[in-house]
């Protein structure tokens, strides 16, 4: 027997493709409008509660099409605030987004995957050693903040001072400037003023270094660079990071100095892993300086977590400390991110690859 066909799902789509959607059914521009109001900035997944569409319209609508969001699969609640919700999308993938909260617990921020795995094989990475990947769609990345929003009830889009989830961090699973275009997509819809209306000078995408797309991404989008730096020879970064080859230092560097619409007030944050005996070095924290001179620069200093099979030791706290002493005496701001969320496995890939284990196990 035949399965009817899935319905259309109307999340993800630009406001140029939704008119265009609309088009095609025969229905004029407003239309397009309404339905943008009551999906980003009510929140609605029911067409028959968008009152201001007739209800014969309506039915025409959920007869065509959904506005559902990615399943939440699993919930975990750190007892420091963190939130981390596994989500399984339509072909049984699963990506994890995770909500961070400020240290004032007042607003915080949402960390969103692009990528079910990823490509690139960093070694002290977890999602680098998970086979499959693909990319996901840009309903899945947006839906991934919606699905936020919903457990927050924060419906319709609250007014920038009253948000918990104020922020966006495209720093999950995968490399985002691979899947630039979904990518793209779900940031301009998540930034649209009559929607969701996160600010770009709120969201902060990171990238390992893929240099050539690194233009275009400012030049489109205009959200904050964060650069996964993790070493400051190309003999290291070759070493634990194979993106390197392709992409050198030099050249990374380059395509940091021309990112468009960074200054002072807007700096590239280098985030930099510290790996016992790898990268830790007084040494390295003033090569660090020197590779980033002239840079808007702001440092994140990330002590490793460590999964079971990885190759790395955590640097010790005083290393660490001493490393960031040096960045700031140098006049950078450069925090240790203390690791939240460690009683739920928050690190970067860490809960869905547990899920296949344990699905394995099972
Ligand atoms: N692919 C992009 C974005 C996702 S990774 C990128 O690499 O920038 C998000 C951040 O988590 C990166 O800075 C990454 O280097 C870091 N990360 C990966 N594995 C980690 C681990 N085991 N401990 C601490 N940080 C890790
Ligand atoms: Fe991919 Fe980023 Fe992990 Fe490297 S650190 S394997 S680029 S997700």
């Amino acid at each position: 027997m035949d399965t009817p066909p899935a319905k259309k799902t109307l999340i993800g789509l630009s406001r140029a493709e939704l008119a265009a959607e609309m088009a095609e059914i025969g229905e004029k521009p407003f239309r397009a409008k309404q339905l943008w109001h009551w999906m980003y900035n009510r929140g609605e997944t029911d067409f028959a509660a968008m009152s201001s569409i007739s209800k014969t319209m309506q039915a025409r609508l959920a007869e065509l099409y959904e506005v559902r969001r990615p399943r939440v699969g699993r919930e975990m609640i750190s007892s420091d605030g963190t939130r981390k919700w596994l989500l399984a999308f339509d072909d049984g993938n699963e990506a994890e987004t995770v909500f961070i909260p400020d240290m004032d617990e007042d607003r915080g921020s949402v960390c969103i995957s692009t990528q079910v795995g990823c490509t690139l094989t960093c070694r002290f990475c977890h999602t680098g050693t998970q086979q499959l990947v693909r990319n996901l769609t840009a309903a899945e990345i947006v839906g991934q903040f919606m699905a936020g929003r919903d457990a927050y009830g924060e419906w319709p889009t609250p007014d920038d001072s009253g948000r918990m989830l104020s922020n966006v961090v495209v720093m999950g699973m995968g490399e985002p400037l691979f899947n630039f275009e979904n990518v793209a997509t779900a940031l301009e819809i998540l930034m649209d003023g009559e929607g969701i209306g996160i600010s770009r000078r709120r969201i902060t995408l990171s990238t390992s270094g893929v240099v050539p797309m690194m233009k275009v991404c400012g030049e489109r989008l205009g959200v904050n660079l964060a650069i996964s730096l993790h070493a400051v020879t190309d003999e290291v970064r070759d070493r634990i990071m194979p993106i390197n080859r392709k992409y050198p230092l030099k050249e990374l560097m380059q395509a940091c100095r021309d990112y468009p619409g960074a200054s002072n007030a807007r700096r590239i944050t280098f985030e930099y892993i510290m790996l016992k005996d790898v990268n830790d070095s007084a040494a390295d924290a003033r090569a660090l300086l020197r590779l980033v001179k002239g840079l808007p620069a702001k440092f994140n200093l990330i002590p490793f977590n460590p999964w079971p099979g990885s190759e790395f030791e955590t640097s010790d706290m005083k290393t660490v400390k001493a490393f960031s002493d040096i960045l700031q005496d140098a006049g950078y701001s450069a925090p240790i991110r203390m690791p939240r969320g460690r009683d739920i496995l928050a690190a970067c890939g860490q809960l869905r690859s547990d899920s296949l284990r344990r699905r394995q196990a099972s």
